[in-house]
């Protein structure tokens, strides 16, 4: 495909998209456009939040033990739970890396970052390498957090203490949890996004994340385990919400598997000659490019309504700069008002 009918490249070999990023249509005016929301509403499930929910359902019908087994906890189950986790992980980050990163199969097509990682050897990684870093980053803490979360969770549903509604006797109820769970991951992760870039957290915690300024896939679960269990910790709404093992495991599975498209580092994903998959990755790219914009990934209009939006244009642009001169000069009068008292 020809990415320059799409956007546009710099001297650097960068690739920015013509048009701006569209914050979802769900909330973003005041009264809600119907007819834009249905619209988009094909968006919101495909094709990732269809194959996070197969995942699921895959998972319930084939790996998740009995109810009558999970009453214990046993290293038994959760370590077979790890293994399918990483066996998972490892197949849909891997499978991305080898196609984009390894075979470079669409070369630098609709590719952010004109540099491949690989190319550049930083300090800030060990042995030097974002790949390695990140690959176990993603398998030591990552997986082994969202395991010890899963099964927490499921020993709470075979036990009770969490509320298991059957579909059979509440289908209504079960369908509007269902379609919020994109929603409140979305929530979930801007509020901690914003706490880990206060200063201490992010020195101590959020920084590993931030490692890698030219995502790849394996970014994606490259975390401290502090952030690994504020972010699968979205798992715990269902301890009060009136939802089900199944729902339980999409909204982990939004969270670990659904953290690749964001990481991507390509706009767009091709499959065959002229047919190509969205990453919607530009708002998660251009947090990691600048830092302090687009804490949340487009589906609220959460950013806007707390002015850290950047939808990639060069009114975007102008906005954050304006941002953070203003926030220079305060820094400065400040400093001025100490040394003159
Ligand atoms: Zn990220
Ligand atoms: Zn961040």
């Amino acid at each position: 495909m020809d990415d320059l009918k799409f956007g546009r490249r710099n001297k650097r070999g960068d690739w920015a998209p013509d048009t701006p990023i569209q914050v979802a249509p769900l909330l973003d005016r005041f009264p809600p456009r119907l007819l834009a929301i249905v619209k988009w509403l094909p968006h919101y499930f495909l094709p990732w939040n269809v194959m996070y929910l197969a995942l699921a359902l895959a998972y319930w019908a084939w790996i998740i033990p009995d109810t009558e087994v999970m009453k214990t906890l046993d290293w038994h189950w959760a370590g077979w739970l790890f293994l399918v986790n990483a066996v998972a992980v490892f197949l849909f980050y891997g499978a991305f890396e080898l196609r984009l990163y390894v075979l470079r199969h669409q070369k630098n097509r609709f590719k952010y970052n004109g540099t491949f990682p690989a190319e550049q050897r930083s300090e800030a990684f060990m042995f030097k390498r974002q790949d390695i870093d990140c690959i176990i980053r993603t398998f030591a803490s990552g997986v082994t957090i969202w395991t010890a979360i899963e099964v927490f969770m499921l020993w709470a549903y075979a036990n009770g203490y969490a509320p298991w509604l059957g579909i059979a006797e509440h289908p209504w109820i079960l369908l509007i949890v269902f379609l919020l769970i994109p929603v409140i991951h979305e929530l979930h992760f801007f509020c901690i996004h914003r706490l880990i870039h206060t200063p201490f957290l992010y020195k101590w915690v959020h920084s590993v994340h931030h490692n890698s300024v030219n995502p790849s896939p394996w970014s994606s679960l490259a975390m401290h385990p502090v952030e690994h269990l504020l972010y699968f910790g979205t798992a715990f709404y269902h301890l009060i919400l009136p939802s089900c093992p199944v729902l339980m495991l999409y909204q982990l599975h939004v969270a670990g598997f659904g953290a690749i498209p964001g990481h991507v580092g390509f706009d767009k994903v091709e499959i065959g000659e002229n047919h190509a998959v969205d990453s919607h990755s530009y708002a998660h790219y251009l947090h990691h490019k600048y830092f302090e914009v687009n804490y949340g990934d487009a589906l609220l209009p959460l950013d806007r309504w707390f002015g850290t939006w950047h939808d990639g244009s060069p009114e975007g642009e102008a906005r954050m700069q304006a941002r953070y001169r203003k926030r220079k000069e305060k820094i400065a009068a400040r400093e001025a008002r100490k040394s003159a008292g």
